[in-house]
């Protein structure tokens, strides 16, 4: 099973790692080998996301087969639905299903990005979820996205629950949120999923921090809010990324910490945007790796491709 919800040690999560396609053959190469390295830190799964249209797409399947079958990893597939043909969304679900992957992630995917109306037979990820349920049962874990602070269609959050708790009832079995770094908004939010009936595990996205630009890039792509002592500290050492690295190390992990103690959380969801070493430091600060193993050399970081948002 994906989640080990009765976790015996509530206060040491365990935790997984979300990766992107690469573009690139080498860099799909290169991805497989940091799967391969990033497994010896002994996440629970890890995901593969989803580009919809294109090579990218059959790279997902291929991906998710390699990581299931061939690395020995739990792996989550992200899958979205609008503009794409049921029976293209019928093939990438065998395809999971015949790699032995038993965990979805079932999103709505992004409107077209010339603005025009979205096409396709699924409207929202409720749909997704109702078109898995009947064909494939209780095969899989069906995970669902969510937004504490807002989606950039909708900034209602308390109209988001509503509709998160349609996917509840449309038969999810985990919740996984979009980054943020606001971590009192988050606990608040939990509660407000809680009171709503909602009460399959909520996940928190967790985004390390590599670099002030990066930081500030995805926080703001993403619209979500900068606590300010996160900028009292970070602002200042902005241009020395070692300093901004460990910094934010710091800052994640007591953020990390926080969330468990809350009591909502017992499993971390780390955005690892392909690269190992920011995520490995959090992990460490917060003592949940074991010995390394023998087996596994670091790689330079900028062997991998970077991402296309
Ligand atoms: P939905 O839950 O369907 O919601 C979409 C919008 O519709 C929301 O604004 C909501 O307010 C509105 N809505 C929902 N239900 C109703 C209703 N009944 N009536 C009226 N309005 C409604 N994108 C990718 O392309 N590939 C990925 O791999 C990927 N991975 C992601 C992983 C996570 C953890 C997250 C948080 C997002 C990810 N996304 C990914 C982005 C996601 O596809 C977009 O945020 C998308 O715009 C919304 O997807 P959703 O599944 O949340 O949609």
């Amino acid at each position: 099973k994906l989640l080990n919800t009765s976790n015996p040690e509530p206060t040491k999560p365990t935790f997984s790692f979300e990766f992107f396609v690469p573009k690139t053959s080498q860099g799909v190469q290169n991805l497989y080998d940091r799967m391969d390295r990033m497994y010896d830190l002994n996440p629970q799964f890890i995901d593969i996301t989803w580009n919809a249209g294109g090579r990218l797409s059959t790279l997902t399947n291929e991906m998710v087969a390699t990581a299931q079958l061939v690395l020995g990893l739990e792996t989550c597939m992200h899958l979205t639905c609008t503009n794409m043909p049921v029976s293209f969304i019928d093939t990438a679900l065998q395809s999971a299903y015949d790699a032995g992957c038993q965990n979805i992630l079932a999103l709505r995917g992004d409107p077209p990005v010339d603005g025009s109306e979205s096409t396709g037979d699924f409207q929202y990820a409720t749909d997704l979820i109702k078109h898995i349920r009947k064909h494939y049962g209780d095969y899989f874990n069906i995970g669902v996205a969510a937004y504490p602070e807002g989606h950039p269609e909708d900034d209602d959050v308390d109209l988001l629950i509503t509709y998160l708790k349609q996917k509840y009832d449309c038969g999810a079995s985990f919740i996984v949120t979009q980054m943020f770094y606001d971590v009192e908004k988050f606990i608040a939010w939990c509660a407000n999923v809680r009171a709503a009936g909602i009460d399959i595990p909520i996940i928190p996205g967790i985004m390390p921090i590599s670099t002030w630009g990066s930081f500030m890039r995805r926080a703001k792509w993403c619209e979500i809010n900068i606590p300010d002592y996160f900028l009292e500290q970070l602002e200042p050492i902005q241009d020395d990324d070692q300093a901004v690295r460990e910094v934010g190390t710091d800052l994640v992990a007591e953020m990390c910490r926080k969330m468990v103690d809350s009591g909502y959380v017992n499993h971390l969801h780390f955005y690892t945007m392909n690269l190992e070493k920011a995520t490995t430091m959090v992990l460490e600060k917060l003592n949940l790796l074991g010995p390394p193993s023998l087996e596994s050399t670091p790689q330079p970081e900028s062997a991998v491709s970077t991402p296309s948002t």
